[in-house]
C-alpha cells in the first residue's frame, strides 16, 4: 500500500488511491470500497424512496381532493390501500 488509510466508517486499512468520496454518511472523507458499495446501495434506496414519496403525495392528494371519484380506483388498489392502512396504525 503506498498510502494506508484507516476508514472511518469500517476501521479497515486500504490504500487511499483505492478509496471513495463518501457522499452522505462522512463529509469530506474518502471511505474504502466496500463502504463506497454499501453507501450507493443506500443512497438508491433513498432516491428510490424518495420518489415513492412523491409518487404517494401526488395520488395521495388527487384522491382526497376528488374524494367522490374514489369509486375510480381498481378494486385491487382499494384492496391495497386499506391493506396499508391497517398496518401503518
Ligand atoms: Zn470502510
Amino acid at each position: 500500500m503506498e498510502e494506508p488509510t484507516l476508514c472511518i466508517h469500517c476501521d479497515e486499512w486500504f490504500d487511499l488511491s483505492d478509496g471513495y468520496g463518501s457522499e452522505k454518511w462522512h463529509d469530506n472523507t474518502i471511505i474504502c470500497r466496500n463502504c463506497h458499495i454499501k453507501e450507493e446501495v443506500e443512497i438508491e434506496a433513498d432516491d428510490r424512496w424518495e420518489s415513492i414519496n412523491i409518487d404517494l403525495v401526488n395520488a395521495l392528494y388527487d384522491l382526497d381532493k376528488e374524494k367522490e371519484l374514489a369509486n375510480r380506483l381498481q378494486p385491487c388498489n382499494k384492496a391495497k390501500i386499506l391493506l396499508l392502512a391497517e398496518l401503518l396504525k
